[in-house]
């Protein structure tokens, strides 16, 4: 649903205008990977080669766990392709912060446990019940989900 999401272009556009010259700089790529019949993508706004650092740019004022999940997914998603040694910088403009984020071994065995979950939700007969979560707000799933509601 991320091409449709509002709040993901707004990420895009919130990289873009505060760090204008990246976006000239750096690449734009998509990853794909097959784990456990699963098909595995992750698309990277701003993916410096050189470095092998992916940047990430988040609007709020915190920070979150899910933040650094969502770059170690990707980092994951570059070791599944052969690339080792990617790292990640979340760049929090409105906190003036950076994390660095690491990709571990109890990461990639956490990431390799949950996948198969998922395998499982994807072939269920119906969707998972709504979270009814402050997070759903900001999720691109959210018009799917609450399409009864909106
Ligand atoms: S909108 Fe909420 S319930 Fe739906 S996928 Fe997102 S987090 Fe889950």
């Amino acid at each position: 649903m991320e091409h449709t999401s509002a709040i993901v272009y707004d990420g895009k556009l919130l990289h873009e205008t505060s760090y204008a010259q990246r976006a000239e700089k750096y690449q734009e790529i998509e990853l794909t990977a097959i784990y456990q019949n699963v098909s595995l993508t992750g698309k990277i706004d701003f993916y410096n080669a050189k470095e092998k650092i992916i940047h990430e740019t988040k609007r709020g004022k915190t920070t979150e766990d899910a933040h650094e999940w969502q770059v170690k997914f990707y980092i994951w998603l570059f070791t599944l392709n052969g690339i080792e040694g990617v790292t990640g910088k979340i760049e929090y403009p409105k906190l003036r912060k950076t994390t660095t984020v690491f990709f571990t071994e109890p990461d990639r065995v956490y990431l390799e446990e949950i996948v198969p979950n998922i395998s499982a939700f994807i072939q269920q007969d119906k969707c998972p019940p709504i979270l009814h979560s402050k997070i759903c707000k900001k999720c691109a799933y959210y018009e799917l989900c609450y399409i009864d509601e909106v």
